[in-house]
């Protein structure tokens, strides 16, 4: 079989990638027009891409552009689960594109490795976009290969990003760091 695996990012890459290249022909697709800003786009995509190449990996590229991921979201600003749903399913839409033109069979995702991922909301979008386009949708969980790719990533000094990639995740991060920072230095003057 031959399948197109969505990328979101290098470090994601590392284990999905082998357990599938192993059994399957696959063709890597970056296709993530959530990811904010430009700059940051494009570390993420040189990281993945970096690897790759010393690694022989086949990757497609789906142009840049940050309206498609703003109209698919739209509507959803006070929902984040269903603007993540909305996120995944423009993603996994553009690899189905991207699957076909190349000839492949399947599709899957690398989201499938992070604990920090809705994976129901996955599984159950993937499944509707693979069929749309008469794919195979290879429902993998890969979450108990994170802490593999985690030490993987850093032994090859890897970029690793500290949001999920769109501009909200981003706020909603720092912010999360910014209560933890303030929790311990409350605790730090308590004590
Ligand atoms: S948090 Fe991540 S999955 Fe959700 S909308 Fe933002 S970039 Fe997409």
């Amino acid at each position: 079989m031959r399948v197109a695996l969505h990328a979101c990012c290098g470090p994601c890459l590392l284990e999905p990638f082998d357990a599938l290249a192993a059994e399957h022909g696959v063709v890597v697709v970056y296709a993530n027009p959530n990811i904010h800003p430009a700059a940051e786009y494009r570390h993420r995509r040189d990281t993945l891409l970096g690897y790759a190449v010393e690694q022989g990996i086949e990757v497609v590229e789906m142009p840049y552009d940050p309206a498609l991921w703003i109209r698919a979201v739209t509507g959803f600003e006070d929902d984040s689960a269903a603007r993540c749903r909305a996120c995944f399913e423009l993603r996994l839409g553009l690899t189905a594109i991207e699957a076909l033109r190349c000839g492949c069979d399947a599709l899957a995702t690398t989201l499938t490795v992070s604990p920090y991922q809705d994976q129901d909301a996955i599984a159950e979008v993937g499944e509707r976009v693979a069929t749309a386009a008469g794919l195979v949708y290879l429902d993998v969980d890969f979450r108990d290969r994170y802490p593999e790719a985690t030490r993987r990533s850093r032994e090859l000094g890897m970029y690793r990003q500290n949001y999920c990639g769109c501009r909200p995740s981003e706020l909603e991060a720092e912010a999360e760091r910014e209560s933890r920072r303030a929790e311990r230095r409350l605790r730090r003057d308590q004590g």
